[in-house]
């Protein structure tokens, strides 16, 4: 654990961002920044309250009378140099990210550049936007929503900030952005970069503070036309019931329970890696996380032997080393909370494959939890049920592929889907009958112009490419 120890002395974050500068807040509450690594305070953050969350708003709502009315190729340069920005401190980004939050060096990395790849793809995607058709005597164009107010979670702070603002930008929207209190260091290397880009006053406005507090404030603000969330089913029925009031637009990504299907014909050698990798990327903290795998009956016993062997590259530890793939949990909150639905498998009954109860050996000072697999679990435990968010892996076992697709779809959950199979056709089959917003066909792959969003409790509409910037958008009919 030396590189832990090594690491900076404490910083204090004072200021919020609004109207284009750093000032000081106005909510007086100060909240320790804890690395995950060791629980150690290693910064502080003076919380914002209701008044600078109206002061954001307010800038981002004059802001809005000048860069609602911008074209295209204005927003398309800003885009350009929000991504140049960015891309200037892409290790600072990543470095944050390994320190505030215990995200593995290997995968921070990834997220990171998507993040600042964000900018760009919907550079591109506002090229394939109609933005004006006419017919006969009708005119249509999309216009800007008006202000945006972006809450995120803290799982993934550069991606879900980037990519927020890149689609409301594109879209001619002014931002007010609360991220989540859990990433406010991540937060800060950010917003020094994007404030290199020299946007328009009020464009972009950071506040970070308490969700019952700052965003509450932006779902009932009059002023607020549209929320764009990132976070938990049970915060986003709070702000969906509440946002009502003043008749928010809504994009809710929540939750998941993804599956992962194992066809018959799968090449275990391949896939179980690739199923494993989907159950453990970012520490388990990760919304996509395919942590139900749905095996062949007649396959199990080589599936276990297959995840055994596998697991051994799914190694836990300081999340600075590249060699290693498991970090720890984000708080001590998300540690305990990991740790009661691994007592909770076995309580129902499920078997522990690798991992279990308790710290990794020698990790004890930090929230690590061991990377665990289960065995004999049925779909209606509540570990296949509900969404743990860290490094748990249910595995189901099945008799028919028809059986297979009830399993995926029985969960209240439609966010990501996986199938791993060696007939291209068959596997495309099984995932056209998946109901999941995004299915993945033989590993984890990406696209920026894909839409990105859930089926049934995972959430309302859509993020990437033109389906996330067209969130942001009214149509608009003239008639003559
Ligand atoms: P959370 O719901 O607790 O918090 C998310 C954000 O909402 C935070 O910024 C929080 O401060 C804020 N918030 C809390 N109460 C609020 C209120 N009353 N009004 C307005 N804002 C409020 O979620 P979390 O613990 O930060 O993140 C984990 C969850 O996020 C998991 O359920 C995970 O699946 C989900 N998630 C979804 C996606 C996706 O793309 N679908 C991606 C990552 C994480």
């Amino acid at each position: 654990m030396k590189a832990i120890t090594e690491r900076e002395a404490i910083k204090v974050i004072t200021t919020h961002y609004i109207d284009g500068a750093f000032v000081e807040s106005h909510g007086r509450e100060v909240m320790n920044i804890i690395r995950p690594t060791d629980g150690q305070v290693i910064g502080s953050v003076t919380l914002a309250d209701e008044e600078d969350t109206r002061r954001a708003i307010d800038a981002a709502r004059r802001a809005f009378a000048t860069y609602g009315r911008s074209t295209t190729d204005e927003r398309a340069q800003i885009l350009r140099r929000l991504h140049a920005a960015a891309s200037a401190r892409r290790d600072d980004l990543t470095a944050a990210m390994v320190e505030e939050y215990g995200g593995v060096i290997q995968f921070a990395g990834l997220i990171v550049d998507s993040g600042i790849s964000a900018f760009q793809a919907a550079e591109k995607a506002l090229q394939e936007i109609p933005w004006r058709r006419s017919w006969d005597k009708t005119t249509v164009t999309l216009e800007p929503v008006g202000v945006a107010g972006l809450i995120t979670a803290w799982n993934a702070n550069a991606l879900f900030l980037c990519l927020k603002i890149a689609s409301a930008v594109a879209a001619g929207c002014t931002v007010v952005i609360k991220p989540s209190e859990l990433s406010s260091l991540q937060t800060q290397v950010l917003v020094e970069a994007l404030h290199e880009a020299k946007l328009p006053k009020g464009l972009l406005n950071v506040v970070t503070g308490l969700g019952n507090v700052v965003g509450a404030e932006l779902v009932r603000n009059p002023d607020v036309a549209k929320i764009s969330f990132t976070g938990s089913v049970a915060v986003g029925e709070t702000i969906m019931r509440d946002g009502a009031a003043t008749m928010k637009r809504m994009t809710l990504e929540l939750g998941g329970k993804s599956p992962t299907v194992l066809l018959d014909d799968a090449a275990l050698d391949k896939a179980i890696p690739a199923a494993l990798t989907m159950a453990f990327m970012n520490s388990g903290q990760a919304c996509a996380a395919g942590t139900r795998l749905l095996v062949p009956m007649s396959r199990l016993d080589e599936v276990k032997r297959a995840i055994l062997d596998a697991m051994r590259a799914f190694t836990v530890g300081d999340p600075v080393d590249p060699n290693i793939a498991v970090g720890p949990m984000v708080s001590q909150k998300q540690y305990e909370r990991v740790e009661s639905y691994i007592r909770k498998g076995i309580e129902e009954g499920a078997e522990v494959l690798v991992g279990g109860e308790g710290r990794p050996e020698g990790l004890e000072a930090g929230y690590f939890v061991k990377p665990t697999v289960f065995v004999n679990v049925k779909n209606d435990m509540t570990i296949a049920q509900e969404e743990i968010f860290g490094p748990v892996l249910s595995v189901i076992a099945y008799d028919s592929e028809d059986e297979a697709i009830r399993i995926a779809n029985d969960s209240k959950y439609g966010l990501h889907a996986a199938v791993l199979g060696t007939d291209i056709q068959r596997a495309r089959q099984v995932a056209s009958q998946l109901r999941a917003g995004r299915v993945v066909i033989n590993g984890m792959t990406d696209d920026p112009q894909a839409p990105w969003g859930g089926f049934k409790y995972s959430g309302v509409g859509r993020e990437y490419g033109r389906y996330g910037i067209e969130a942001f958008l009214e149509p608009k009919a003239v008639l003559e």
